[in-house]
C-alpha cells in the first residue's frame, strides 16, 4: 500500500510519472465538482504542491513578504479507498472560492480522515487558502478575513493527518541534518532529481501545455513516492509496516517526537559531561607542568571545544531555518521566549529589531501572544523550549540550545548572515526594543544631574519607554565590549558585509 511507485527515472534521468498516469486540468466549476463527487472515491491520501507567482525584490532576488502569496495553480495527487491514483492540476484563478473552500479545503484540508503530504506543507495549504479570499491582495483587510481561518487551519495541521516531509529530510534522510529542498528527497529517495527546466516557464498563459501539465503534476506526484519511501526508511527496522496512509503517518510522528526526545535528552548529557571533563583537564595539566603554563594550554582547548561547539550550533540552527529563510535587504526582525531575554537585549545591542515576549496571566495568552506578534509582523520566533519548538506554532521558529547569551548572538548571527557595522550598536533601547531620537526638550534633561549635563553634549531619548540616555563611560565600556566581540566572530558571518 504504502510503496506507491507513481514515478520513475526517465529517459532524460529525471524524475517523470509512470507510463500511462494520466493527468487531468480542471479548470471550471462544474469540472471540480464533478471529479470529486463522480470520479474519485473516499480520499485517504493528498498530496499537495502549489504554485505562485513569484515576487521579485528590487534587486531581483526572488523573496518572502509579510503575508503569503494566493496560489494560482493547486496540484494534488489523490489516493482513493479503492487504491485508485488521480493527479489533477487545479487553476485557481479560474474556479470559483466556494468551490475551492468545498472540495479542497473542508474536504481535505480540514478532514482528519484524509493524510496531507507535502514538502513544506504549511506553505502550500496558505497560498491556496489566501487564493479564496478576495482578489485585492494588497494592504490589511485582505490579511484580516483569512487569518482566522489560517489560525484554525493551523491548529489543525498539528494534527496526525498532516506529513510535511521537509521535516522528515532533515532529521531521517539527509545524514547531515539539512534538508535541501524536494529534489534533493527525491533525489535520495528514489534515485533521480526533478527536473526544473519548466519552473520558469509561463504558467499565467492557457492553455496550459502537456508537458507543463505533466510538469505541476509531477511535483505532487512525487510526494507520495517520497512518503512511502520515507515510511519505510524511519520505520524500517521498527517492525512496523503500515497497511494504510494514516498509520503511516501516526508511526512518522512518533518516530520524529522520540528523535526530538532523544536528541534533547542527549544534549543534556552533553553538556553535563563536556564541563567534568574540562575540570579533570585542567587537574592534570596543573600537576603535569605547573600552573601558569596548563593555564594557557587550557585555554586554548577550550577556546577550540567552545568554537566546535558554536559551530554545531550555528549549523543546526541553519537546517532550522533552510526550508523557509531567505536573506533580503533588510536584516530579520526577532522575538525572543521570554527564557532568551540576555540574547534579546543582545540583539538590540546591534541594532537589531527583537521583541520579548513576557509571560502575562496565562502561560497560553503567552505562547499565543508571541505566536500571533510573530506572524503579525514577520518576526523569527526564537525559543529555548523543545517543546514549544517542536509544536511549530509558527513557521518560523529557531531552537537555541546554546546557554551563553554571547554566544547565542554569535549563532544567530552567523546563522541568518548578518553583519553589524559599528553604526548600528546601540541604537535601540535594550530595555524595551524602541529607537532613539536625540532628545532636546528641556524639562526632560532637567531630571539630569547636572555634572552629567555639562559633560556630555548629546541625549537620547527612547521612543518607547522615554528612557533618556547619553554615551557615558558605561557606554563606552559596552561598546568596545560588544564591537570586540562581534569582531571575533569565528563562525564567519562577517564575511557577508555590505
Ligand atoms: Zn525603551
Amino acid at each position: 500500500m504504502i510503496d506507491l511507485k507513481v514515478c520513475e527515472r526517465g529517459p532524460d534521468g529525471y524524475l517523470q510519472l509512470s507510463e500511462g498516469r494520466g493527468v487531468r486540468f480542471i479548470d471550471t466549476d462544474e469540472g471540480l465538482e464533478t471529479f470529486f463527487s463522480c470520479q474519485v472515491g473516499v480520499l485517504c491520501l493528498c498530496a499537495l504542491d502549489a504554485e505562485w507567482p513569484p515576487v521579485f525584490s528590487n534587486d531581483g532576488t526572488r523573496r518572502r513578504r509579510g503575508h503569503t502569496q494566493a496560489a494560482t495553480l493547486a496540484q494534488l495527487a489523490l489516493v482513493d479507498e479503492s487504491r485508485a491514483h488521480h493527479f489533477v492540476v487545479i487553476d485557481l484563478m479560474k474556479i470559483s472560492p466556494a468551490f475551492v473552500k468545498q472540495h479542497i479545503i473542508q474536504a481535505i484540508f480540514e478532514c482528519s480522515d484524509v493524510v496531507k503530504v507535502g514538502y513544506s506543507l504549511w506553505q502550500d495549504v496558505k497560498a491556496v487558502v489566501v487564493s479564496t479570499t478576495s482578489s485585492s491582495t494588497e494592504g490589511g483587510h485582505h490579511h484580516q478575513n483569512h487569518q482566522e481561518e489560517l489560525n484554525g487551519l493551523r491548529e489543525m495541521s498539528k494534527g496526525t493527518s498532516w506529513v510535511d516531509l521537509q521535516r522528515y529530510h532533515g532529521e531521517f534522510i539527509n545524514p547531515r541534518g539539512s534538508a535541501l529542498g524536494l529534489t534533493d528527497l527525491t533525489s535520495v529517495l528514489l534515485g533521480c532529481p526533478l527536473n526544473k527546466a519548466l519552473q520558469c516557464s509561463a504558467w499565467g498563459d492557457r492553455p496550459l501545455r502537456q508537458d507543463q501539465l505533466e510538469y505541476a503534476a509531477l511535483d505532487a506526484a512525487c510526494l507520495l513516492d517520497a512518503f512511502g519511501k520515507t515510511v519505510d526508511r524511519v520505520l524500517k527496522g521498527k517492525g512496523e509496516a503500515p497497511l494504510n496512509p494514516m498509520d503511516a503517518a501516526k508511526g512518522l510522528e512518533r518516530a520524529l517526537n522520540a528523535k526530538y526526545e532523544e536528541r534533547a535528552s542527549r544534549n543534556r548529557s552533553q553538556n553535563g559531561r563536556g564541563q567534568g571533563k574540562k575540570k579533570k583537564k585542567k587537574k592534570k595539566q596543573g600537576r603535569a607542568r605547573g600552573e601558569v603554563e596548563s593555564h594557557e594550554g587550557d585555554d586554548l582547548d577550550r577556546a577550540d571545544e567552545v568554537a566546535v561547539l558554536l559551530q554545531e550550533g550555528c549549523e543546526e540552527i541553519k537546517s532550522m531555518i533552510s526550508g523557509w529563510f531567505v536573506k533580503r535587504e533588510e536584516p530579520p526582525k526577532f522575538i525572543c521566549d521570554e527564557m532568551l531575554g540576555g540574547l534579546a537585549k543582545q540583539l538590540r545591542s546591534c541594532g537589531l529589531d527583537c521583541e520579548l515576549a513576557v509571560r502575562p496571566t496565562s502561560n497560553c495568552d503567552y505562547v499565543r501572544e508571541m505566536v500571533e506578534t510573530a506572524e503579525r509582523e514577520d518576526r523569527i520566533l526564537l525559543t529555548s523550549s523543545v517543546r514549544l519548538y517542536q509544536r511549530r506554532l509558527t513557521e518560523q521558529v529557531v531552537l537555541v540550545r546554546t546557554r551563553g547569551r554571547r554566544e547565542q548572538l554569535q549563532q544567530i548571527l552567523a546563522a541568518f548572515a548578518v553583519s553589524v557595522p559599528d553604526s548600528n550598536l546601540f541604537t535601540r533601547c535594550i530595555l524595551c526594543n524602541g529607537r532613539f531620537e536625540r532628545c532636546t526638550e528641556e524639562a526632560k534633561l532637567e531630571s539630569i544631574a547636572p555634572a552629567i549635563r555639562r559633560k556630555h553634549e548629546a541625549f537620547f531619548e527612547c521612543v518607547r519607554c522615554k528612557k533618556v540616555y547619553w554615551e557615558g563611560k558605561k557606554y563606552e565600556t559596552a561598546f568596545q565590549g560588544l564591537k570586540g566581540s562581534l569582531e571575533k566572530l569565528t563562525l564567519g558571518a562577517g564575511k557577508d558585509a555590505r
